[in-house]
């Protein structure tokens, strides 16, 4: 079916993505998984193409616009080559909203030019060791001093953990009054008692920089909260996080349309007992069932991105793109690995690595039983 999500500039937009990600990306990014991180440049070089900050209002260097098809293309172009260390997304998709939304005129000021521009890098630090789904656990504090918070706690799991210049924080700013205690904080990079542990190995996803933070009596000055008052870190999340979801969605998405591609060119070339293996009843049954499902995703997911572009993306609809498109991409990669045989095994092949790199997907952002929960919860049982 015909996808009529875009108009002629996203498609325009589309491909000045798609030749920088060619020219600049591609090239580099096996050596970046070496590396297990992505060079600094390579965001500054995006951020000059307008990559960044679609909803930055034009004076702070942005575009101005609150159309999130814009980060859809950006991800699934980014997808499409499997460039799974670019922390675009995260910066794009889930870091915007708390930058645009949640700044005042001052922090606007500082922040938002870098943040268009690509030469600040941010991060979201919700997960903790001892704390990831039930994040009304974490136990990093933040106790006001005068004009400062004195941040004590630690972080992990954090996307663009090494390179990021922004870090926003949840920390208990009340630690007796629960979710109502919780305040976000923007730590910057180099401030005194703030520190970068590991950048974790990971089965996937090798040129992510993932790492663990360190807040060591970290005085963060108040100009530095993210809302007006304290204790409103948990609503602030709450109403962030479907748009989090949501661009999940969508690389889930791009990624299954992407494997399936490459498996069924695979499956017109392979032969074996005399036939190429497309022509096995099984074969074509299971490509028919999974290119079914990832068009049946494809368009609820850009029914959602509808949605969130007109204010009416619920948090359910959220959960239910996230963990049905995700758990259909690590099933439609599995499959199409099998399709493969001993090749699928072999990392020179796009499969495999695309196999390693979405075994992520149904856990972060909230893990497939956590949006289970948020749907079930809305039958009021
Ligand atoms: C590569 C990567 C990048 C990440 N990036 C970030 C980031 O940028 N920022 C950030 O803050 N975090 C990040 N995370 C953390 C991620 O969001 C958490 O790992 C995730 O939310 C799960 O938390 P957990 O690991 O503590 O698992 P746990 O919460 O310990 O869950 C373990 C298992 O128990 C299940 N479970 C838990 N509670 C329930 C329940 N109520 N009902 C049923 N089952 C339940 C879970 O579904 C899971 O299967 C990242 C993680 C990874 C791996």
């Amino acid at each position: 079916m015909r996808r009529d999500l875009f108009d002629e500039e996203h498609l325009l937009f589309r491909e000045t993505v798609r030749e920088f990600l060619t020219r600049e990306v591609v090239p580099h990014h096996a050596q970046w998984e070496k590396d297990g991180i992505v060079p600094r440049e390579v965001w500054k070089k995006a951020g000059e193409l307008g990559m960044f900050g679609f909803s930055v209002p034009e004076e702070f260097g942005g575009a101005g616009i609150t159309d999130f098809r814009y980060n859809a293309v950006v991800l699934e172009e980014i997808t499409r080559i499997g460039a799974t260390g670019l922390g675009f997304s995260l910066h794009n998709d889930v870091m915007a909203p708390y930058f645009v939304d949640l700044t005042n005129d001052e922090q606007k000021q500082r922040w938002l030019p870098g943040f268009a521009s690509g030469e600040l890098i941010t991060a979201i630090a919700m997960t903790e060791p001892g704390a990831g789904s039930d994040l009304q656990g974490i136990r990093t504090t933040a106790l006001r001093e005068g004009d400062h918070y004195v941040v004590n706690g630690q972080k992990t799991f954090i996307t663009n953990g090494i390179n990021s210049d922004l870090v926003v924080v949840v920390a208990k700013t009340d630690p007796a009054a629960g979710a109502r205690g919780t305040t976000l904080l923007v730590v910057e990079r180099g401030m005194e008692g703030f520190s970068r542990g590991r950048n974790l190995e990971k089965i996937g996803m090798h040129a992510q920089d993932t790492a663990e933070l360190f807040f060591e009596n970290v005085r963060v000055p108040v100009a530095n909260r993210l809302g007006d008052e304290d204790g409103q870190g948990f609503v602030q999340l709450m109403h962030n996080l479907p748009q989090e979801r949501l661009s999940i969605a969508v690389g889930g998405v791009a990624a299954a349309e992407s494997v399936l591609e490459t498996t069924i060119e695979y499956c017109r070339n392979r032969k074996a007992f005399g036939k190429n293996i497309g022509q096995f009843q099984n074969t074509r049954f299971l490509l028919a069932e999974l290119a079914t499902e990832v068009e049946i995703a494809r368009h609820y997911v850009d029914k959602c991105i509808v949605a969130l572009n007109a204010g009416e993306l619920t948090a359910v609809d959220a959960a239910k793109a996230k963990w049905w498109t995700t758990e259909l991409q690590t099933k439609v990669i599995d499959r199409c690995l099998q399709l493969h045989g001993g090749y699928g095994y072999m990392l020179e092949y796009p499969v495999a690595k695309a196999w390693l790199d979405s075994r992520v997907q149904t856990i972060y952002g909230g893990t497939t039983e956590i949006m289970k929960e948020i749907i079930g919860r809305s039958f009021g049982f």
